[in-house]
């Protein structure tokens, strides 16, 4: 593994670091007072005290869940096939809310959950594995071919994921290769790649450079 897991992480040892693909917010803005971590628009994963807080294994389930986010879409048919078959919950007409199997707030929440699970090995409603298999890896890792990488992406979402197939073993040039060729396929700016790239080579550079301190 070249890089320490974010969740094993001290707060001073992920700002000294920064990874590509995360960032650190001191103040939450008011619509996610109740949030411990999110995804913004440019899907970078924004951390809170409220999760530094949390204990290395609560924070592994957190950036699963934050990184599940990336592999669902409700403009997708697949979400509303499977929201709406009763496997992951309902909507309660009486109190007006909508109930998952897993908790959430709304079915993208409680769909989410249940693909972190499932890439955790938990067992799920079969809805859910046939309709998200290729979303679901049994090691729970972050594939690059798994994620949907979309046309608007940032440098610095390609570069986390880029990181994380490296740190599951994957190799350098093959992760670059296959973000460079998903990303063209799918109409990202070529400008946009290299900037990753070049992100992912400082990191693991200022990685490599810390190791020999
Ligand atoms: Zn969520």
């Amino acid at each position: 593994m070249p890089h320490k897991p974010i969740d094993e992480m001290t707060k001073d040892e992920f700002l000294a670091k920064s990874p590509s693909g995360y960032r650190y917010l001191a103040e939450k803005p008011t619509y996610a007072e109740e949030h411990i971590a999110w995804v913004d628009s440019n899907q970078e994963i924004v951390l809170t005290d409220d999760f530094f807080d949390h204990s290395p294994s609560d924070r592994k389930w957190i950036l699963g869940h934050e990184k599940a986010h990336s592999s669902i879409s409700p403009h997708e048919d697949r979400f509303w096939k499977v929201a709406e078959s009763g496997a992951i919950g309902h909507f309660d007409e009486d109190e007006m809310k909508w109930k998952g199997i897993v908790g959430g707030r709304n079915p993208e929440e409680t769909l989410t959950q249940l693909i972190t699970n499932a890439r955790e090995g938990e067992a799920v409603p079969q809805e859910v594995l046939d309709a998200y298999a290729d979303k679901i890896h049994p090691s729970g890792e972050l594939h690059i071919g798994d994620v949907p990488i979309k046309s608007y992406s940032s440098p610095s979402y390609l570069a986390r994921l880029i990181i994380e197939a490296v740190d599951s073993g994957m190799d350098l040039d093959e992760a670059i290769s296959i973000i460079k060729e998903e990303s063209q396929s799918v109409g990202v700016p070529d400008e946009t790649i290299k900037d990753a790239i070049n992100m992912v080579k400082r990191e693991l550079e200022e990685y490599e450079e810390k190791q020999k301190d």
